[in-house]
């Protein structure tokens, strides 16, 4: 018998619903609980969920029905209809390809974003360390800046290419060297200047 339930059970983890309806799960499958005041991550989510804060558990029907408040047939739909799943057929391999494709996307948004911050600090850089005569010597961060803007501003905008081909070469060769890995780092270690850049460039959007 064809049963959603099953089906939906059968298609998707507790841990992909969790990330597809916007919570950061760490590496370890660890994230903070939607059904407590939690501040620091204590669910762990995988196939099923399970709290060390206040012991919710179940499974990834459970988790969407507490979530939205929900009956489990409604969440089993909710979930079937968000992860296009046929509620009467296991078409598992069909809901796999489109979360790989939505995890793509957000992989390719990740990337994207780090590059963003990375061309706004190398812009705040390129103006406030540029030399003031044509005598003064040149600064360390202006330098970087000079050589690192042209390619980074290239990557975005191939990372937002309406060919999907360049898109994907350039992503999977960003990820491939651990470029986006290292850009991470090194904006963490900047990161009171990128988050003022990120506001001046805001405000230069409202006014
Ligand atoms: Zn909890």
């Amino acid at each position: 018998m064809n049963n959603i339930f099953v089906n939906v059970k059968a298609a998707v983890t507790t841990l992909q619903a969790a990330e597809f309806y916007g919570f950061d799960v760490d590496r370890h499958g660890m994230m903070c609980c939607p059904f407590h005041d939690d501040k620091h991550p204590s669910m762990k989510v995988g196939d099923r969920y399970y709290c060390f804060g206040c012991q919710e558990h179940g499974d990834v029907i459970d988790f969407v029905a507490k979530l939205f408040g929900l009956s489990p047939y409604e969440a089993a739909k909710k979930l079937a209809r968000d992860f296009g799943i046929d509620p009467g057929n296991t078409s598992v391999m069909a809901v796999h390809e489109g979360y790989h494709v939505w995890q793509q996307q957000k992989a390719e948004g990740h990337c994207a974003a780090v590059l963003i911050n990375y061309e706004l600090l190398l812009r705040r850089w390129f103006l406030r360390y540029a030399p003031a005569t044509p005598k003064e010597p040149l600064q360390k961060r202006f330098i970087l800046a000079c050589m690192k803007l042209p390619t980074v501003s290239d990557c975005v905008d191939m990372l937002y290419s309406p060919d999907e081909k360049l898109r994907k070469s350039t992503f999977e060769s960003l990820m491939r060297d651990g470029t986006i890995d290292k850009v991470e780092a090194f904006l963490y270690t900047h990161r009171e200047e990128v988050e003022d850049a990120q506001s001046n460039a805001l405000n230069g959007l409202a006014a």
